[in-house]
């Protein structure tokens, strides 16, 4: 796998690189369900990207980033595991040469649900997808449908600004016990890691909207948000501190 520090360093090497590419930005702490979209990245590309950057402007919670898990080393030694090509650590200087005075805005979605809770999160989304997309230059670009809202946001993005990188959306997955793999499952306590599957067997419990805000309160979840788009049911809830967000199916 060869490292790319410098964005400078990439994009030269890019412009010289004739195979298809495929992208999977991710922050890092990477688990399953960044390691199923970098498969399918594998798959159908000849040669994959990947970047790990912990972008601060897409946190309105300063904590929350402070307490984000981070880990390089292995976080590498996965990757290489899986025989990735190339791995992208840019840092915030060479990424906001701006110093994030542009910024990219979407102005319906963007305000509901995730957006409603968390002022600025998606400008900080957009904008940096925005930059990774442009320097990458991939064929293909995959995000998760666990970050539902954040994936519609991106291809609509992508439409809206002519990006010459297909936006591929991938499955959520799971834990075992059905909690969505997260980054954040890390901030869990033992006993709210116990209690955090009760989130999707009651969002999948077929009880009306009130039920089900009902019954996680009842056991001590704190809703956020619990709404129908799409085709589906979008929820986020706060447990312990830690924020957990899914979506489901309906
Ligand atoms: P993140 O590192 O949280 O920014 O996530 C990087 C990418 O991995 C995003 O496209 C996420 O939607 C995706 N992802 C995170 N968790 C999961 C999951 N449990 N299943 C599928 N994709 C995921």
């Amino acid at each position: 796998m060869r490292i790319f520090r410098s964005i400078e360093q990439w994009q030269k090497f890019r412009k010289e690189q004739p195979q298809s590419l495929g992208f999977v930005p991710t922050m890092g702490s990477l688990h399953q369900g960044h390691l199923s979209l970098i498969k399918r990245s594998l798959a159908e590309n000849q040669s994959s990207l990947v970047s790990i950057f912990l972008n601060p402007t897409q946190f309105d919670n300063p904590d929350d980033l402070k307490t984000y898990p981070v880990s390089l080393e292995e976080d590498i030694k996965l990757l290489e595991q899986l025989k990735l090509d190339f791995l992208l650590l840019p840092d915030f200087q060479q990424l906001y040469p701006d110093n994030y005075l542009y910024k990219v805005q979407e102005e319906q979605l963007s305000r509901c649900f995730c957006g409603r809770f968390r002022k600025g999160h998606f400008d900080g989304v957009l904008t940096v997808v925005l930059k990774l997309l442009n320097i990458a230059r991939a064929d293909k670009a995959y995000f998760g449908e666990k970050d539902y809202q954040q994936y519609k946001l991106i291809k609509g993005m992508a439409e809206a600004f002519f990006l010459d990188t297909e936006i591929v959306p991938c499955p959520l997955l799971r834990e075992a016990d059905g909690l969505a793999l997260s980054s954040r499952n890390k901030k869990l306590s033992e006993a709210a890691r116990k209690k955090a599957p009760r989130f999707y067997q009651i969002l999948t419990s077929g009880k009306s909207l009130s039920q089900m805000r009902e019954a996680l309160e009842k056991e001590g979840f704190k809703p956020e948000y619990l709404e129908q788009y799409d085709d589906r049911l979008l929820a986020a809830v706060y447990l312990d501190n830690v924020r957990l967000i899914d979506n489901v199916k309906v």
